[in-house]
Order: structure tokens, then sequence, then C-alpha cells
């Protein structure tokens, strides 16, 4: 194993955790709440490796093509594998086969897509209805999810389907909004959801830039990639 590459990682996870243990401390939380989903897409296999040997058990993906092979690399490691990117329903199939929780499930389509294969393949995937928080331009489009009002609807879909488990929700904040006021809204639609399902108490939110404003807004579940594993180099899709 690269030695370097090893410290390297290490010492984001020590910042990481810092931050988030101060975020925790500011918002009256417990340390225990919170998950670190480590973001390894654009990296290699052999940094997942490095990661698992750090202590982190939760790994997020957003290529089916990509997380696939990482997953089949890393199939030793016990780890949870998390899809976070848009989902389209032609790759539904791979994605069942390896990941554990979908934080992208935003459409009707889509749930009916993961039931079928979940019960297909035997097995038990978690489901996270993703959030459009609107306000930045663009708008919902640009990032996926489904807005507010849809979202009891098709958390209600998710738990009558077979195969498939309501975990709760996810959201990006949306560019040129303050993110803590971005994730408050998240937060009661999470509170409206918990309501009629109360074991869905995951909130997937937060990234390397707005953690902290995560935290102190209910996130159950960081997202975290360019803080653990350094800035990506850009990629065409
Ligand atoms: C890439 C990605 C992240 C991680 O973002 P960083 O800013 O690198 O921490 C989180 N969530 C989603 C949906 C992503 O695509």
């Amino acid at each position: 194993m690269d030695d370097a590459r090893r410290d390297e990682i290490a010492a984001g996870l020590a910042d990481v955790e810092r931050r988030v243990e101060q975020a925790c401390r500011a918002a009256g939380r417990a340390r225990s709440d919170i998950t670190i989903i480590a973001v390894t897409k654009t990296y290699p296999a052999s940094d997942v490796r490095v990661l698992a040997g750090l202590g982190v058990t939760d790994i997020g993906e957003n290529r089916d093509q990509e997380a696939a092979d990482k997953a089949a690399e890393c199939g030793d490691l016990g780890l949870t594998w998390h899809f976070i990117g848009q989902l389209q329903t032609n790759k539904v199939r791979s994605v069942v086969s390896y990941a554990d929780v979908v934080h992208s499930v935003d459409r009707s389509r889509l749930v009916d897509a993961l039931s079928r294969e979940a019960v297909r393949q035997e097995r038990e995937v978690g489901c996270l209805i993703q959030v459009a928080l609107g306000g930045g331009e663009g708008g919902p489009a640009e990032r996926g999810g489904v807005a507010p009002a849809g979202v009891l609807p098709l958390a209600e879909a998710v738990t009558r389907a077979d195969g498939l488990r309501l975990r709760g929700v996810m959201a990006v904040a949306p560019l040129g909004e303050d993110p803590g006021e971005a994730f408050a809204r998240l937060y009661s639609v999470a509170q409206a959801v918990q309501k009629e399902h109360p074991a869905a108490d995951v909130i997937s939110a937060g990234m390397s830039g707005d953690l902290a404003q995560a935290i102190a807004n209910g996130a159950t579940h960081l997202r975290v990639g360019t803080a653990l594993l350094g800035r990506r180099k850009p990629f065409v899709r």
C-alpha cells in the first residue's frame, strides 16, 4: 500500500472528524448521531481500502459503472454502499446488486423499478427520498429530487413496495443560497415524513463545504468527498 496516500487520507479524515465533533458540540448533539459517508467517486478502489482500514464503514458513489467495479473489488470489506447520484431506470438492475441504500429516489417509476429488482435479486434496498430544495439557479432539474409537496406520496409508495425500506430523506443544498436555510427546510420535510413513518429517521445532508450547517439542522448522514480525498479532477461524463 502507498503510505503517502494513506497518510494523506488519514489527515483528511482527522480533519473532518474534528469539524464534525465541533459542529456536534455547537448543536448540542451526540457524535454518535452522525454517520460519515465517504464519497469516493473518481478515486480508485485502493482509496476505499485505505478508508476501510481507517475505520470508515460507509461509502458513497454517484455513477453506476464506477460504483459496481469498486464494490466488486472491495467485496471482502463488509462495507455499506450508498448510491447518491441521479438514477436512470436502466441502471437499476446493476445498482440493486451492490447498493445497500439509494439516496436519490425521486419518482414513482423509479420506486417501481427498484422494487421489482430488489424482489428479483432477493435484496432489501434502503431508500431515501431526494428532496429538491429549490432556490438556486437552474432549479430542481439541475440536481434531481422531488419538490417538498411530492415527498409524502412518494414515501408512501416506498413503504408499500416489496423489497424496499423507507429510511428517510436526502438533499443537496442549492447553489446561491445559505445552506443552513435550505437544510432547515429539509428538516421540516423530514419531520413530516417521520410523523407518518417513525422508522424513517435518516437525514442525508451536508458535504465537504456545508457539513456544519447540516449538523446544526438535524443531519444524520454526511456525504463527504473532497475533504477526505482531495479535490477531484474534472471529468467528462
Ligand atoms: C460528490 C457528491 C458529494 C460529495 O461532495 P464533496 O463536496 O466532494 O464533499 C455529496 N453528495 C453528492 C450527491 C455528490 O454527488
